[in-house]
């Protein structure tokens, strides 16, 4: 993961400081003095994270800040603010100036790259909800911008590990003002607990006096179900060892003890943010997998799904000797519905028929919409006299429904013409299935419509 680092500060030493230890863990640097050349290189370079020296000449980093976050082509990117150690109200004013977190200096090395591992993975994250969006724009689907900028995590389920009373205490106040939190004082309840929480984010001490913190840790992050809950721990300042090893372990992150109320805030929310996008990210790549396989009018399978289907399931069939049929409908004089009443009356009906093929259908049977007005339904293990009567059954059905052509009632009435055919165990395949259904459909058309044509080729014995 190559990630670029916008490094500003005013001092250059600082700046050559930064960049060395950046560059060190393989980080493309690049760097701006004061406040304008840090905003003119975040338009030209896009990095995928600034950090951001507070105390500059011209304009200090709360201005610079704001004007990024201000800036809708920049406002995505996350900013670090570097603070003076002394300096706790910076942080407050960091934040409100839209920074997404904050290191103190003298900088350490294991907070630095904390936070910059933690913020470099949400943007990589948002820059793919990004493109995906872009994609969906592009192919006139609905934007999804609006769910993709998560700034508001508020109701997220927190969990807090911690046998210390007066820390806990405070933590789940301060927390609760904008989070459902939990709070288990018993180490030994702290993994069943958080099985069964759905948190979003999981706060651990290590600190416990007669539990192993991160010993619970790697318990919850080695069970499935909590891979993807985010975990911070507290830590004692003076035991680095327990940092480096909390981070190893794939820890989130860390704070140390005593904690600080506003900077836990900030983590905690910085975490949840993290998991929510891996959250959209999964549901809209599922949502774009359906939308790939899906027919937009009907909801049924796309034809090209129903190719690559068919051709499983054929290879299937002939492998384990067993019967497959193959039905395609096709909505009689459906071109008059068009001409008389207009292509949104069309469309209605045709998802009233998909409707009566998604009722009549078995579940282990696939119904797509091959195209137009023209429907197909693939029958595993269904012989030949059960894929009659089953096409028997849907054209019965569709003549017998009244199609609904406005919201007052009015409706009219329609047929199909069915074609089916039977997989042969030899020699046959995928193409010449549907051809044979093909044929008999157009048997049908020519034999009358408003019935059932079944193509005889090749047909299995007893058919
Ligand atoms: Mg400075």
């Amino acid at each position: 993961m190559t990630a670029q680092i916008l490094v500003v500060d005013d001092v250059l030493a600082n700046v050559k400081l930064l960049e060395a230890k950046l560059a060190s863990e393989y980080y493309d640097v690049i760097t701006a003095k004061d406040g304008f050349e840090a905003i003119s290189k975040a338009k030209e370079h896009r990095p995928d994270l600034i950090l951001l020296d507070v105390m500059m000449p011209g304009m200090d980093g709360f201005e610079t800040c704001a004007k990024i976050k201000a800036d809708v082509e920049l406002s995505h990117i996350p900013i670090v603010m570097v603070t003076a150690l002394s300096e706790k109200s910076d942080r407050l004013k960091g934040l409100d100036a839209g920074a997404d977190d904050f290191i103190t200096k003298p900088i350490n090395d294991v907070a630095l790259f904390a936070r910059v591992k933690s913020l470099v993975r949400i943007k990589m994250l948002l820059d793919e909800l990004r493109l995906r969006d872009k994609t969906s724009i592009e192919m006139g689907i609905k934007s999804e911008v609006g769910q993709t900028m998560i700034t508001d995590v508020s109701g997220a389920r927190v969990l807090l590990v911690d046998d210390d009373t007066v820390q806990g205490k405070q933590i789940v106040a301060r927390l609760s003002e904008s989070y459902n939190v939990e709070w288990v004082e018993e180490p030994d309840q702290a993994v069943a607990k958080a099985c069964i929480g759905n948190f979003d984010v999981i706060l651990i001490s290590t600190l416990l006096s007669n539990a192993d913190g991160l010993r619970l840790a790697s318990q919850i992050k080695s069970n499935e179900a909590m891979r993807n809950v985010p975990l911070l721990v507290f830590v004692d300042e003076d035991d680095p060892r327990i940092m480096l090893k909390a981070l190893e372990m794939g820890i989130n992150d860390y704070m140390t003890v005593p904690v600080d109320k506003n900077e836990m805030l900030v983590r905690v929310r910085t975490q949840i943010r993290r998991k929510k996008y891996q959250e959209t990210l999964k549901s809209q790549y599922q949502m774009s997998m359906s939308m790939a396989i899906t027919d937009a009018l009907t909801g049924l399978y796309n034809r090209h799904y129903l190719n690559t289907h068919l051709g499983n399931m054929v290879k299937q069939a002939l492998k384990n000797g067993k019967y497959m049929a193959l039905m395609i409908m096709d909505m009689d004089h459906f071109k008059s519905v068009n001409d008389t009443y207009g292509h949104d009356v069309g469309d209605m009906i045709l998802k009233q028929l998909a409707t009566l093929i998604i009722q009549q259908s078995r579940s282990s049977e696939l119904a797509a919409r091959f195209g137009g007005e023209e429907f197909v339904v693939l029958m595993p293990e269904t012989d030949p006299q059960s894929a009659l009567m089953a096409a028997n059954r849907m054209r019965d059905v569709v003549q017998l429904t009244p199609f609904k052509i406005n919201d007052k009632g009015d409706t009219i009435q329609k047929t199909i013409s069915i074609g089916i055919a039977s997989l042969h165990p030899d020699g046959d395949s995928a193409e010449s299935l549907l051809k044979r259904a093909d044929e008999a459909l157009y048997e049908a058309k020519r034999a009358g419509r408003n019935r059932v044509t079944v193509n005889s080729v090749l047909a299995p014995k007893g058919w």
